[in-house]
């Protein structure tokens, strides 16, 4: 396909603007201005119209096909959310800091100030900052948050304590705010081993991650006992909430013990994410970190009106701007509202039970490594399938074909040849069924015709890319 740049022909027009019959007036200050005409594509509208719906087609999202990614909570999102983004504010949330302009964002600061304190309740939190634009920005943050305490208090630490089923960006994060890291191996129930854990934790442990559930879509038994050990060594217990759809309403992270909080809202809480928007990654904590929160802050006086607190020495400072991605929380806002206290339990129930079904209509056919009831995704593996050469790849591969996102693969790395899959709650019994089916054809297919799993993807433009090299030499231009 042609990139809308090569079929761009001079002078092609898809609307004529009348020439302008009023003198032109200078509005900007001429260095301001453009000195040459900018180098925009030349098309018709019908060939815009053919260009943009053509590429359209070729992309795979929640919007046309069932989409299972493990860790990724690609659930769909209502159409309405988006309206919630379009309508919430008149004027750009950045008013609120120049003189004067704090009267005209009272709305915007309203949400944000709102957005905080419902967070900080689902999650069992004091506060909340809604600064952070990301899952992994906000365990930085957190973690930031945590180091900051430390300083404070004159602690000498060192080390993070994070357990190998946890997402990859719990490492990188601590490393990244110059902790080294201490991984702790699982226990054979899919737990982290707890005799290992307590073997690690000493005084100079800055705080322990936890991914809950972990990336074995496991809940740990053991929480509560983890958070009382950490606290022992005055060691923070943070808990990655990015796939907080499989216990919104059923335990909140602060009641069991745990200091800090981030939540995915463009997973957990509806708002599109991949190449389908950006993201935003609320941390929430208790009231020992709050002082050193990032600022500015959105506040709310005791008349009632709201504001943006800069000052505050203790605070880590800006992370981003102090509406964080402002539509990406409006959305997410009005799926909190719209959902409920009851609507956001029923959610995280049906998420559960939808994975726990699929595991339970799969697991004779594919091995589970860590054979628990999962919470919100379920993880197999394909060691059976490898007797016959079949690979984790393969069988993605032979989804695509039947019209499929292929679910995680190769990840949690703890398992050998993974498949992960999260089938959300926003899924018919009817949709799990008939994918259900195609998993246990390819299963089949695996030990009857494995040669045919190998050719697949037979469907699409490309058939299988050198990955790696797809990754160096990015090239989107094939016809
Ligand atoms: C997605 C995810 C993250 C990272 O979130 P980003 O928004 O992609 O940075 C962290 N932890 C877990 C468990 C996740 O699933």
């Amino acid at each position: 396909m042609q990139l809308i740049y090569e079929k761009s022909v001079p002078a092609r027009r898809a609307v004529r603007m009348p020439s302008s019959d009023v003198p032109a007036a200078a509005m900007l200050p001429r260095e301001l201005l453009r000195s040459e005409p900018a180098d925009l594509p030349e098309l018709s509208e019908l060939d815009v119209v053919r260009h943009f719906t053509q590429l359209s087609r070729r992309n795979i999202g929640v919007d046309t096909t069932f989409y299972p990614l493990g860790s990724c909570t690609m659930k769909y999102n209502a159409k309405s959310l988006e309206d919630g983004a379009r309508i919430s504010a008149p004027f750009h949330p950045m008013i609120a800091l120049l003189p004067g302009g704090e009267s005209c964002a009272q709305g915007s600061l309203a949400m944000l100030h709102h957005m905080g304190e419902l967070l900080a309740e689902i999650t069992g939190m004091d506060e909340v900052t809604c600064q952070p634009l990301a899952g992994a920005h906000g365990e930085m943050t957190g973690i930031m948050l945590i180091a900051a305490y430390h300083r404070a208090k004159g602690n000498k630490k060192k080390y993070v304590i994070v357990p190998d089923s946890s997402h990859g960006t719990n490492p990188a994060s601590a490393a990244m705010v110059g902790y080294e890291i201490v991984t702790i191996p699982t226990a054979p129930y899919g737990d982290m081993d707890l005799d290992a854990f307590r073997a690690a934790l000493n005084d100079e442990v800055a705080a322990v991650m936890m991914t809950c559930p972990n990336t074995l879509g496991l809940f740990n038994p053991h929480i509560k006992e983890i958070c009382d050990l950490a606290h022992s060594v005055d060691a923070m217990v943070y808990y990655d909430g990015a796939n907080l759809n499989a216990i919104l309403g059923q335990v909140r992270p602060g009641d069991v013990g745990f200091d800090v909080v981030h939540v995915n809202l463009h997973k957990t809480f509806g708002t599109p994410h991949g190449a389908g928007g950006p993201g935003s990654g609320p941390v929430g904590v208790k009231k020992a970190l709050v002082p050193f929160l990032p600022m500015p802050r959105v506040i709310k006086r005791n008349d009632a009106s709201f504001g943006v607190e800069t000052g505050n020495p203790q605070s880590i400072g800006r992370t981003a701007n102090f509406f964080g991605n402002f539509g990406v929380m409006a959305k997410a806002y009005a799926y909190i509202l719209m959902l409920g206290r009851e609507g956001l339990i029923d959610a995280s129930e049906k998420a559960v039970l939808n994975a726990n079904y699929v595991m339970a209509r799969l697991k004779d056919l594919y091995e589970v490594p860590y054979d628990q009831t999962c919470m919100h995704e379920c993880v197999f593996s394909a060691a059976r399938q490898m007797q016959h050469d079949v690979h984790a790849i393969d069988i993605a591969k032979f989804l695509i074909d039947k019209g499929y996102h292929p679910p995680t693969v190769y990840f949690p790395l703890i398992v050998k040849e993974a498949i992960m899959i999260e089938p959300t709650e926003t899924e018919s019994k009817e949709t799990l069924d008939e994918f259900i089916a195609v998993m246990r054809e390819a299963a089949e297919t695996a030990e009857t015709d494995p040669a045919a799993l190998k050719l697949a993807p037979l469907t699409t433009p490309v058939s299988r890319l050198d990955e790696t090299k797809a990754a160096r030499e990015q090239n989107v231009c094939f016809t």
